[in-house]
């Protein structure tokens, strides 16, 4: 593994910082010295010099990456026994290093093949695939000739069609000089672009080099927090970084990384938040960092999700409908150019630029993302089965950090991200707006799912196995569907829309095992309605089929392996055993646990006594309950925030508090409160402000809220937080139990305590803040509650918090990040 740096992370800029001009010239000299070169492949090649005409995203028929290899494979094998297939190819020209295989060369007709699985009939391609497909071929051919020293060659472009296995040749000879001039003219195309590119990266990476910290010095814990990222990066492992509040967590994850880039050839920084609130602070952290950057050289990216990016949310993306998706690769190299020269790119930038050149700004930020050096998105770009940035990095072998910001929420995300529901009535409404043979399979579909319903005894029953009809019929539905729309390329509509569904429900039910639950859920008495045969209408209710992942490690195992390195960072990690199990990290990940940067006596925990949160218990206390409220408030007035597990709770609560003492002012958390009542509702926290915020436990004002100072000056928790009693909740549990062990909290205990602890943290945010903390419900004081608060928490008569570290919350050697 790579060596650290004497001093990777000095707190001051050096003594002799290169000048902006110096650096430049250098970097220019070496881009354009004779030893400079640039490799690139054949299709990043074409993709980027011969792809023209309009953006179009309908549907076309396509084949799955297996299908594209089981083509291959049967257009190989009836080809002579001396064909030869996967030929290396690579040769330079000019400083341009140009690498590809090519699909198969047949000796006896001198026949260079590529080969391309589909569906349906070559006509149905757009016309500029086709053209993109030819470029390739005769890319190949020109490296082929070159290194066979031929004259002259045959190229073929095969489309094989994987549902009738039949095969349509187009065929045509080059001479060696006529290829050879395509290949001179795409590289002259593209030399400046990787000029520019080889540039910018000696550039950037010799600014990052010269990167000072952009504060005037680490704060507390923070050095010891960046010192871990860098060596994870560095070691090429992740990392699970616990660090509480108000030590600059963001960039104090980001400066080590972007210091570790250049020393350790990281082509690319991917910051990733499981909540959209963090993205703001991380690029207000980038912009700091960049500023301190020689020449501003480091290009900031944010993955702008599409419905914020789209700019005609009433049509569709094709050249026919939408004026920016019309020409969209002619316009795009212009739009590219002065996207990468401006460098920071955030969801304005992108518009600003897009609209500029009358291009899509959602579909410009999807082509950004490769010559971007650092991008800011939500966890799913990554983790998700069809992540973009997992994509991307696969196919050009990027070598990538990860920074995963709030990462506590990241087991929750990834559940949601491998789950999938099919509901009865969906299947039926698609039925019904399907043609013919369409509508019979999803007619059968249906049928087979009642049947699925009718058998269980319950209103809720997980399935220990699924019926083979049931996934027949699914498998056949899936079929139809694309078999129908492989017929009707360009397809658009509601029918589409389930058609995707249905493929990723598929997906997950093929893949089902013991990581994922299957349920049955009935609505409205829908089982007595099927079993009657009833017609159906919208009073007969609906049932839902439903895969739950509950441990979605199997998925993302690969993922982490994959990338060079992966911070999780999070004021509430622990236990580490936790997330490595749940998530599928590596065993040699490494641990860091950072202290407060200020001294626990700042934080006043109480527990209080007598107190019972227990839903049966709830009335019986809440008098005692509002009574602590109401006295800490008389003791010391100011602004609080109190948590209760539910609306139902917070409010009994609140209209008590109102009654006994109107004189204190309150306001309360509302369901699904829009942005400007989120925004009313953190107003109501002013400077040396007296009051009481009612709010929900995990809820929106429960994390990533920032109310330093008098702005918040405590906070009552009044539950244990742990979930509703349910069958799905008892049956994760148990599932949870057989796969990690019995009694390591992980269905219940361990988030819910990761949840108080990230509503206490509201209290603390600056080192001189000084707060009080309640922790209302006598469970605070069960040995398997305080072993999961965190250790610097000073609990009266009680033994302090342990972070979880005991084995009784799973067996896992935690490495320390010194470890090589
Ligand atoms: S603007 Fe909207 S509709 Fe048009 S191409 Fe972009 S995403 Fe599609």
């Amino acid at each position: 593994m790579a060596a650290m740096p004497p001093d990777p992370l000095p707190t001051e800029a050096p003594t002799a910082p290169s000048s902006a001009m110096a650096v430049g010239e250098s970097v220019i000299e070496e881009a354009a010295s004779p030893a400079w070169t640039y490799t690139v492949s054949v299709r990043e090649l074409c993709e980027f010099t011969a792809k023209r005409g309009d953006l179009d995203r309908r549907f076309t028929p396509s084949a799955t990456a297996l299908e594209g290899l089981m083509g291959q494979n049967a257009v190989t094998q009836r080809r002579g026994q001396d064909y030869e297939t996967e030929i290396a190819l690579d040769t330079t020209c000019g400083p341009l290093r140009v690498r590809g295989r090519a699909d198969g060369y047949d000796p006896r007709r001198r026949c260079l093949e590529e080969i391309k699985t589909i569906r349906g009939h070559p006509d149905e391609i757009p016309q500029n695939r086709r053209l993109l497909h030819w470029a390739q071929l005769q890319t190949y051919g020109a490296l082929f000739c070159r290194v066979r020293s031929l004259s002259e060659v045959a190229l073929a472009l095969v489309y094989f069609d994987i549902a009738s296995q039949s095969e349509v040749e187009l065929r045509q000879v080059f001479g060696a000089e006529e290829l050879e001039n395509v290949l001179s003219e795409r590289c002259a195309a593209f030399l400046a672009w990787a000029r520019q590119e080889a540039r910018h990266r000696e550039a950037r990476d010799a600014a990052l080099r010269d990167l000072a910290f952009p504060q005037h010095s680490f704060r507390a814990g923070q050095r010891d927090l960046a010192e871990a990222v860098y060596k994870s990066a560095a070691n090429g492992r992740c990392l699970l970084a616990q660090a509480p509040t108000g030590i600059g967590k963001t960039v104090g994850t980001l400066f080590p990384l972007l210091r570790a880039m250049p020393v350790h050839g990281i082509d690319k920084l991917a910051y990733l938040t499981c909540k959209g609130t963090g993205r703001l602070a991380a690029l207000e952290a980038l912009d700091d960092l960049r500023s301190g950057t020689t020449g501003q050289a480091l290009r900031v990216l944010t993955l702008v999700p599409k419905d914020e990016g789209c700019e005609h949310p009433d049509k569709a993306c094709h050249g026919d409908a939408c004026p920016l998706a019309r020409g969209f690769y002619d316009r795009l190299p212009a739009a590219r150019q002065e996207a990468v020269a401006q460098g920071w790119l955030d969801a304005q930038a992108q518009r600003q630029v897009a609209l500029r050149h009358g291009v899509c700004p959602y579909y410009l930020g999807q082509e950004l993302v490769r010559w971007a050096d650092v991008l800011v998105g939500d966890v799913n770009h990554l983790f998700d089965i069809k992540g973009l940035l997992w994509g991307l990095s696969q196919a050009l072998d990027w070598k990538l950090a990860v920074l995963v910001d709030e990462a506590h929420n990241l087991v929750e995300r990834a559940r949601r991200m491998y789950s999938a529901e099919l509901r009865i009535s969906q299947v039926r409404a698609a039925a019904q707006t399907a043609p013919g043979a369409v509508r019979g399979a999803l007619d059968a579909l249906a049928q087979e799912a009642e049947e699925l319903v009718v058998d269980t005894d319950a209103p809720y029953e997980v399935l220990d196995e699924l019926p083979d009809r049931f996934v027949q019929a699914l498998q056949t539905a899936a079929g139809a569907l694309s078999e129908h729309f492989n017929q009707r390329p360009l397809s658009v509509g509601s029918l589409l829309d389930f058609h995707f569904e249905l493929q990723r429900y598929l997906t997950l039910v093929e893949a089902l095992s013991d990581h994922s639950l299957f349920d049955v859920q009935t609505f409205l008495g829908a089982r007595a309605v099927i079993a009657s045969d009833a017609e159906p209408g919208p009073a007969a209710g609906d049932a839902a089929l439903c895969v739950r992942n509950v441990a979605p490690a199997c998925f993302l195992r690969r993922r982490f392996a994959a990338v060079n390195s992966v911070t999780l960072f999070s004021a509430t990690l622990a236990p580490p055993a936790y997330a490595v199990h749940l998530l599928g990290l590596p065993g040699n990940t490494a641990w860091i646990d950072v202290p407060p940067a200020f001294p626990a006596e700042h934080l006043n925990v109480r527990v209080a006594e007598g107190i019972s949160t227990r839903f049966a218990d709830r009335e019986r206390t809440l008098h005692r309950l509002v009574a602590v409220i109401a006295r800490q408030f008389d003791e010391h007035p100011g602004n609080y925030l109190a948590f209760f597990s539910s609306f139902d709770y917070l409010e009994k609560a609140a209209a008590l508090l109102a009654t006994l003492r109107p004189d204190i002012p309150q306001w309360r958390q509302e369901r699904r409160m829009n942005s400007g009542a989120r925004a009313a509702f953190l107003a109501r926290f002013q400077p040396h402000g007296e009051g009481i915020g009612f709010a929900v436990l995990g809820g929106v004002f429960a994390e990533g809220v920032d109310l330093p100072g008098s702005l918040l000056i405590g906070a009552f928790i009044a539950t244990l937080g742990l979930p509703p009693v349910s069958e799905t909740q008892r049956l994760t549990q148990s599932r949870l139990d057989q796969l990690f062990g019995a009694g390591h909290g992980y269905a219940d205990l361990v988030p819910a305590m990761q949840r108080v602890v990230q509503a206490a943290g509201r209290v603390l945010r600056t080192p001189e803040d000084r707060g009080w903390l309640w922790l209302l419900d006598d469970r605070y004081r069960r040995p398997d509650v305080v072993e999961l608060l965190p250790s610097w928490w000073r609990l009266p008569g009680t033994t302090l918090g342990r972070d979880g570290s005991s084995a009784a919350f799973g067996s896992w050697s935690p490495v320390v990040p010194a470890g090589s």
